[in-house]
């Protein structure tokens, strides 16, 4: 009898385990490219997960990748010393300019953020949102990292 309450609860386990990964699956089922790694807290409020699946080198002198910010999620302000462009696979979400109005952002969109410009990219609060980032020319510098969006700033249309 033991034996056998014992096989049932590990069973339960099993089960929970297998439906928390379904539920990630749904958030996240942009399956391409792997999720990757928890981007640091310094430069983004929320969870966002980056995978930099083109390294920079001295031939393309480019970075690219892949952002999922989980709901509410966002970068901090930054800017890009020669700009960057944002590709939409997933979700909803936001990219400001600093002084302009919020740009709602959906599966689809295409965003070039100018050059030395102050901006943030991240989730609506109700669903999650992937990007791929393209960052050019980055023998002039990558990203220059400021301060929170606060929360203001991030319910705030303007
Ligand atoms: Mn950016």
């Amino acid at each position: 009898m033991k034996k056998k309450l014992s096989i049932l609860k590990h069973g339960s386990i099993l089960l929970i385990v297998l439906s928390l990964g379904a539920c990630n699956k749904r958030e996240n089922n942009d399956s391409i490219f792997p999720k990757g790694e928890l981007a640091p807290s310094e430069n983004f409020t929320g969870n966002a997960w980056n995978n930099p699946f083109v390294a920079n080198d001295t031939v393309y002198n480019i970075v690219a990748g892949k952002v999922y910010f989980e709901p509410g999620a966002r970068t901090n302000w930054h800017s890009h010393p020669s700009g960057q462009l944002l590709l939409i696979i997933e979700g909803e979400g936001f990219h400001q300019i600093k002084g302009e109005p919020k740009q709602a952002l959906k599966k689809g969109d295409v965003v070039k953020c100018p050059p030395n410009v102050m901006h943030w990219h991240g989730a609506s609060a109700a669903t999650g949102m992937s990007h791929i980032y393209i960052v050019p020319n980055t023998e002039k510098g990558i990203v220059n990292w400021m301060e929170q969006v606060s929360n203001q700033e991030y319910e705030s249309n303007y």
